[in-house]
């Protein structure tokens, strides 16, 4: 029944990518050779008929020469706007048509495999950026395969049925008291909601039990930390000049849970905040690595090895964290780990956390001096006080 919805799916996918192909611009006098080769590869691979048996092989074999072909067509369109023709935008739909066509045959053999009960809600794999990436090199087959063992994703949903009476402007689960003894009608949710047929309290709230329970599922199986560093002025060194003028300190809030941003931060989901003095450097960025470094100790040694995401604002390591060995080597501890870029104005708790405290690391002989002139001070005020 959701043939068509998958098609459409597939479709918007693919257009959707096609923007995100690096462009690839030619000289003008160019166009003709460039745009007349597409057509050729094209019309090569639509001389495939859907009529013909082809094995598995094979398919995998064409659809990759179509992939190939849509994507060099995507980077000339991107780099040269103007050598669309009507001409190549139509052969480019019915390689896509082709391609989807052998793609939804291998969705449909997915979905038989399936269990009764369970549906494949492909609509939330593609429409994560990560997965439709991916269909311009792979086969459907392998995102699938990737995209339901994705614990974020839940792309294998239950196919829940609801019940109506004949009259009734709600719908309700199996076993609610209003439909006892009535004559009921069994329907899939989107059918009622197109009817504009409400929920019944009895719907809502298995709702929001379901919603409680997965949230504590997911607060087990993920840890959020959000980072911040700073180079700032060494309160230390006005009382110890041997200290430097400066130093680089980082801030860390762990929380529990899968957190999309800070908002979502709540006071009892909070496991830790810290501030620690880092290792002295001119390059903050080795000052996030050390406090990207510190959370994945902590919650290993907290026994944890599922989940890690870990925000940060230094867009630099987000990219490259994978090369730096330390953190490659503590990132093996934990079944994934994500490091996530977030604007600076969106990491205001861990950014406060580091700007509203003061850390400073004196020796403990300077520090019983302050102490005394602290304390002597202290007993003049008093005396001060008394004497008025
Ligand atoms: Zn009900």
């Amino acid at each position: 029944m959701f043939e068509t919805d998958d098609k459409s799916v597939l479709l918007d996918a693919y257009n959707k990518i096609a923007s995100s192909i690096s462009k690839r611009p030619v000289a003008k006098d160019k166009y003709m050779d460039i745009r007349a080769e597409i057509i050729k590869r094209i019309d090569k691979s639509l001389l495939v008929s859907r009529d013909i048996y082809f094995t598995e092989l094979e398919k995998q074999h064409i659809l990759k020469e179509c992939k190939s072909t849509y994507k060099d067509y995507c980077g000339f369109i991107n780099g040269n706007p103007t050598a669309k023709t009507t001409q190549l935008i139509e052969r480019k739909n019915a390689l896509l048509d082709l391609m989807i066509s052998f793609e939804i045959q291998s969705i449909l053999r997915f979905k038989n495999g399936l269990g009764e009960d369970l549906y494949l809600d492909l609509r939330s794999i593609f429409s994560n950026r990560k997965y439709k990436a991916r269909l311009m090199k792979d086969s459907v087959q392998v995102i699938l395969k990737d995209a339901v063992d994705d614990p974020e994703l839940s792309a294998i949903k239950k196919v829940q049925l609801f019940y109506t009476t004949r009259a009734g402007k709600k719908f309700h689960l199996q076993g609610c008291p209003y439909c006892a003894g009535k004559m009921l009608c069994a329907e899939y949710e989107y059918m009622l909601i197109d009817k504009r047929i409400k929920p019944c309290r009895c719907v809502t709230k298995n709702n929001e039990i379901i919603k409680e329970k997965k949230l504590k599922e997911q607060e087990e199986q993920y840890i959020t930390a959000f980072v911040d560093e700073s180079l700032r002025d060494n309160t230390g060194h006005y009382f110890d000049e041997t200290l430097g003028m400066k130093q680089n300190v980082f801030s860390i809030l762990m929380c529990k849970g899968m957190l999309r941003n800070e908002h979502s931060v709540t006071e009892n989901g909070i496991i830790g905040q810290y501030i620690h003095v880092a290792e002295r450097t001119e390059q903050l960025q080795y000052t996030t690595i050390e406090a990207i470094g510190t959370v994945m100790l902590k919650a290993s040694l907290t026994g944890f090895s599922k989940n890690l995401i870990i925000y940060t604002d230094n867009q630099g390591v987000c990219n490259t964290w994978r090369k730096i060995p330390a953190l490659e080597f503590l990132a093996r501890s934990f079944s994934t780990v994500k490091i996530r870029f977030i604007r600076r104005e969106k990491n205001k708790l861990a950014d406060h956390l580091i700007r509203d405290n003061d850390i400073i690391v004196i020796s403990k002989e300077k520090t019983k001096k302050l102490l005394e002139i602290y304390s002597s001070s202290q007993e003049q005020k008093s005396y001060k006080k008394n004497d008025w």
